[in-house]
């Protein structure tokens, strides 16, 4: 190659074209370091007739500097990159910025030098050091990341190194990871898994695109039946990406894994450290990485031999990303999967209306986990209508919910109580003036945390004390708490179960793996009677002396009237029951709501999936909705309200006359104020014969608008605020 055109990481540059050099040895694929005005920039070379610019002329074109010392990024990779790019109607250079690791993985090679301490007990301490003394018991980073962790200024640690209580440790950065055995601890599987595994197993042998659907109720060991194709992968020595929605629940997935293959597997998440991430890229690139475990930033990655993909939990809508490129990583990794041409197995208890609608249309192939394993029953599921039974006045747990409870716990069983909102309260207000507590950055109410002693918006972060008095009226000791977030729940069971050890299971309680790591310890060494959780406690879990679950308000889903609401609630609740009489005694749960007549709740009661399916299938037939008609969302923000306004409706003003799609708004965003922007939302509902990303991009291509307007689409959106 003479002249090359690269693709670079920064959305405004784009493609650009250059020289190669006398005996620079280039290949479509390999990353290579572009002069650029002054400055250096980093890019990917790329097949010059699929990035549509202007040839330069020859006399132009100035010189690469320098190829990256990595293999080239794989085609099936670029051709993922582009279909990406071209489906979520996002620039090539943000997708492809996912594939690479830092730039230091690029230079690879060598060693790094991080610190850890030395046990030295010293006589006296700095309350700083002090302090870092505690956090950095077991851990081992570079200087900046363990200042991070410990919250004091790189200074302090410094001076602890010369000190000696810091001692510097060389890191070799290319290490090998142990080797996964695939026959460590092979279980006795069920005639029902080993049916399925079998399945699986062929596919993986047979080396070609295959999706499936694994439909397998809570505790039918989904698990241990994928980890036979892991094993298949592994004997072949192909690599396998197993996708987990969040990162919360790898934790319990690692064990498993390290009893089934013996060695933990290599993880890919954003807070990963900077040498781990470096190690693991190089040897995700190089082949050797055998399991990578990630959540969805890892499916861009340029595996060398992948020969296997799963996404577990793969209705979760964590997989779908909601900044920068809004994909959805269930749907890329069977795209993926096709470019590759190997199998991709989606595993979930309660597949999203889509997968399943594309398992009926045989597009993907559907196997069934219909019982749970060793013989467990399902639970047994009852409503608990409100109107009927309320609770007692303050209180949010109806008399016949407590009583189930203190049997528990009189049986030494365990009970789990599920509310979907973290913080005490939802809501403050004084009862003095009515002055309510509001984010000044997002149209939000500040959620009370009584643990930190703070009021927290949930979208951007804000945060203040709980003040004495009413900001608005001065009144003191004024402030009340409306209605019930998680640490309210648990305040009110150690009210009527104060014997009980309670364990609060929230982002906030459950933010680093030895927290979680904790939690399971103590829940299956029965060290805790009742679990009070957030979403966080509804999948991956398996306590087999859990034999009552709670749910204390099914109907706080339904109420934002999101496309998908009735399919989540149905989601999260079937999921939560799910962790009830897991072991060999029976399950029950009961679903506190004051609409026992909504369609999902009465499906929930009666055990009826195909029910809800067909119903919930209906009625996104009559809306048009996904999987029958698409939706896409247009999002105007800036901040300033009235360029965004008149952004919007300049949008508006221009929306393509289309048989097959219908414009909705510009309006105001439910959450039309965020992080400081102002929000204006347009709906499009298009046929699916209509081609609507092309269509999006003719429409909005020729649009100018001022700087701080900043346009965001969203194909196939899940969120609605
Ligand atoms: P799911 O993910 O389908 O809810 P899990 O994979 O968590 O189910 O399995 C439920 C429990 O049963 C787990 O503790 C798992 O280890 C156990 N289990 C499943 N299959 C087997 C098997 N074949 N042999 C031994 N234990 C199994
Ligand atoms: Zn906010």
């Amino acid at each position: 190659m003479k002249r090359v055109r690269i693709l670079v990481f920064n959305a405004a540059l784009g493609v650009l074209d250059y020289r190669v050099p006398e005996g620079m040895a280039i290949e479509f694929g390999s990353v290579v370091v572009a002069p650029l005005g002054p400055r250096q920039v980093l890019g990917i070379v790329w097949e010059p007739q699929r990035l549509n610019t202007q040839e330069v002329p020859e006399s132009k074109l100035r010189p690469l500097l320098e190829v990256m010392p990595v293999p080239p990024l794989p085609e099936r990779l670029r051709r993922l990159i582009e279909w990406t790019a071209d489906y979520y109607c996002a620039s090539l250079s943000s997708v492809a910025r996912m594939a690479l690791g830092s730039m230091a993985a690029l230079r690879g090679g060598g060693t790094t030098t991080e610190y850890r301490l030395t046990g030295q007990e010293p006589a006296r301490l700095t309350p700083q050091r002090a302090a870092a003394l505690d956090a950095l018991q077991g851990e081992q980073a570079s200087i900046k990341e363990l200042a991070e962790l410990a919250s004091v200024s790189d200074g302090v640690l410094r001076g602890m190194v010369g000190a000696g209580l810091l001692e510097p440790v060389v890191v070799d950065l290319d290490r090998p990871y142990a080797r996964a055995r695939p026959e460590h601890a092979q279980p006795m599987l069920s005639d029902g898994q080993q049916e399925a595994a079998d399945i699986f197993v062929e596919a993986v042998r047979a080396d070609a695109f295959a999706p499936f659907l694994l439909d397998g109720v809570t505790g039918s060991g989904k698990t241990e039946t994928y980890f036979e194709a892991v094993a298949e992968a592994l004997r072949r020595g192909r690599q396998i990406l197993v996708l987990l929605p969040e990162i919360a629940l790898t934790e319990n997935f690692l064990r498993r894994f390290e009893h089934r293959f013996g060695v933990p597997p290599i993880l890919w998440h954003s807070s990963l450290k900077s040498s781990e991430r470096r190690r693991a890229w190089r040897a995700i690139v190089a082949g050797e990485a055998q399991v990578v475990v990630g959540a969805r930033s890892a499916l861009f990655l340029p595996y060398a031999r992948l020969g296997l993909i799963v996404v577990d939990e793969a209705h979760e809508v964590s997989f779908k990303q909601d900044d920068g490129v809004r994909y959805n990583a269930r749907d890329v990794a069977v795209m993926r999967a096709k470019f590759e041409g190997i199998p991709v197995v989606l595993a979930s208890a309660t597949p999203a209306l889509e997968s399943m609608q594309l398992a009926e249309a045989g597009v993907y192939r559907k196997v069934d986990l219909p019982s749970r394993f060793g013989g467990a029953q399902l639970p047994d599921i009852q409503i608990l209508d409100l109107r009927q039974e309320p609770p007692e006045r303050g209180k949010w747990l109806a008399p016949r919910l407590v009583e189930e409870m203190k049997a528990r716990l009189a049986r030494g069983e365990q009970s789990l109580l599920f509310l979907n909102r973290r913080g005490y309260a939802p809501l403050t207000l004084c009862r003095h003036c009515g002055y309510r507590f509001q984010c000044p950055n997002c149209t939000a109410w500040l959620v009370e945390h009584r643990f930190s002693q703070r009021l927290a918006c949930h979208h951007c972060g804000h945060e203040v004390p709980v003040p004495a008095a009413c900001p608005e009226c001065g009144t003191g000791d004024c402030l009340v708490a409306c209605g019930p977030g998680v640490e309210r729940i648990a305040d009110e069971v150690a009210e009527i179960l104060p014997e009980a050890r309670v364990a609060l299971v929230t982002s906030d309680t459950m933010n680093t793996a030895e927290a979680v790591g904790e939690f399971v310890a103590k829940a299956e060494g029965k060290a805790i009677d009742v679990i009070v959780g957030t979403q966080l406690v509804t999948k991956g879990y398996h306590f087999p002396d859990l034999t009552l679950v709670g749910v204390v308000d099914a109907d706080l889903g339904l109420e934002g009237g999101d496309l998908r609401a009735a399919e989540r609630t149905y989601q999260q609740v079937a999921q939560v029951a799910g962790r009830a009489g897991r072991g060999e005694k029976p399950g029950e749960v009961l679903i506190q709501t004051r609409h026992p007549e909504a369609s999902v709740i009465s499906a929930l009661a009666a055990g009826d999936r195909d029910a809800f399916y067909a119903a919930e299938t209906e009625a996104r037939r009559d809306a048009g909705a996904p999987p029958f008609g698409r939706w896409a969302a247009i999002i105007v923000s800036s901040e300033d309200q009235s360029e965004a306004k008149a952004a919007a409706r300049a949008i508006g003003g221009t929306a393509p006359n289309h048989p097959d799609m219908l414009v909705l708004g510009p309006a105001p965003a439910p959450l039309s104020l965020l992080r400081g922007r102002h929000r204006f939302r347009l709906l499009i509902n298009a046929r699916r014969s209509a081609e609507l990303q092309k269509t999006l991009r003719e429409w909005l291509e020729p649009l100018q608008f001022p700087r701080g307007v900043r346009v965001n689409i969203d194909i196939d959106p899940y969120s609605f605020v």
